[in-house]
């Protein structure tokens, strides 16, 4: 990324490589002996597949999780020699991709097994099991019929069994001891499968919950992953341009709809970034509810109306200082990801996977590309 790219950027992320690094050693770690693998579908979560699954592979991760056979092409590309495993399963037309890649299916129906099992006998796979979620996955009864069969699992080359929380986050919530006894129950029929059912939260729970490999997301990329655990290093920062200062009068209103009248004479600073790059147009404020804040020279600069498609307007009255040309902190490790989007009514994953590609990217501490 050059110098004068950069300068002319609205916006500007920062993905700091190391920190993943740390974080997926750090949960590794938390993991042992089981195996830490990453989840990095949706783009690695928005950081860039191509970056992060090269950093991960070189620390030492050795299987990833998408979620779309395209995703697996990209992990693939990254990665020659990971296991790399595709969480929506398989439909026969997607075929090209699972030979192409050599990805692994995680089969979540009798007939998507069925369907493996004819066009890619003893090829790799995982199966899914539903134990609580009601989303993807086999129930208990075709679980046991599929344990009955034991020729079809073989021929499916199933070798790893997978189930998903609901609310691991909440480690008092009664649903998660409910599916790990219903996955014990499973997993003892299916003995000779490899069997995982932790995510970021579910590693956690403790031990009991590990089993022989946990799948790492959104506490890899630095996000809040439980309320009751500090979240790991910050990863991705987001700074945007004050393009300008202005100053409006006590009654007047700022940006579009009118929807925030001002009480008070006001300096404010207008940046170069908007709901088209990815930062919410519900963090903006209205009159009578506030909204989210930026830091301008450290200091919270509360956003003032909506957010526009290209611009953002704060309030920097109390910032000393402030003045055209500086870089506003839209969140990073000063301002967490999730309380930007706590602001808007959604969480740290829905920020992260909408980072934009207007947006200028740098990548640092990257081991691999240095
Ligand atoms: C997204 C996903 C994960 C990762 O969850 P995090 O909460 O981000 O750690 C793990 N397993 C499945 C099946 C998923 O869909």
């Amino acid at each position: 990324m050059s110098q004068k790219r950069i300068a002319a950027a609205g916006l500007v992320y920062t993905i700091d490589l190391r920190a993943l690094v740390q974080n997926w050693t750090e949960l590794a770690s938390r993991s042992r002996p089981a195996e830490c693998a990453a989840v990095v579908k949706a783009n690695a979560y928005g950081i860039g597949i191509e970056h992060a699954v090269p950093a991960l592979w070189q620390a030492g991760c050795r299987s990833f999780f998408v979620a779309l056979p395209e995703e697996g092409q990209r992990a693939r590309e990254a990665a020659p020699g990971a296991a790399i495993y595709v969480l929506n399963g398989y439909l026969p037309d997607w075929g090209g991709y699972f030979r192409d890649f050599r990805l692994r299916p995680v089969l979540s129906s009798l007939a998507s097994i069925e369907a493996w099992a004819e066009h890619f006998a003893g090829e790799p796979s995982g199966v899914q099991v539903d134990t609580g979620m009601n989303r993807l996955g086999l129930s208990l009864r075709e679980a046991r019929e599929l344990a009955r069969r034991t020729e079809l699992v073989k021929k499916a080359g199933i070798e790893l069994l997978v189930s998903h929380f609901v609310i691991s986050e909440e480690p008092a919530h009664p649903l998660n001891a409910a599916q790990i006894a219903l996955f014990r129950e499973i997993r003892a029929e299916l003995p000779q499968l490899r069997a995982t059912l932790a995510n970021s939260a579910g590693i956690h729970l403790g031990p009991d919950y590990h089993f022989d490999l946990v799948r790492a997301g959104i506490a890899l990329y630095g996000a809040e992953f439980s309320p009751h655990w500090p979240p790991l290093e910050t990863v991705v920062s987001a700074r945007a341009r004050l393009l300008q200062i202005r100053h409006a009068a006590a009654g007047e209103t700022v940006g579009y709809g009118a929807t925030r009248r001002l009480e008070e004479d006001t300096r404010i600073a207008i940046l170069s970034a908007g709901y088209a790059d990815g930062y919410h147009r519900l963090t903006g404020s209205l009159s009578g509810r506030p909204g989210a804040f930026v830091l301008i020279r450290g200091q919270p600069a509360p956003l003032l109306g909506r957010v526009s498609m290209d611009l953002i307007a704060a309030d920097v009255t109390r910032i000393a200082g402030a003045m055209e040309g500086d870089w506003a902190e839209l969140f990073g490790a000063a301002l967490p990801i999730d309380t930007a989007a706590h602001f808007a009514g959604t969480i740290g994953y829905e920020f992260l996977t909408q980072l934009s590609t207007r947006a200028e990217r740098v990548y640092i501490n990257d081991a691999v590309n240095p």
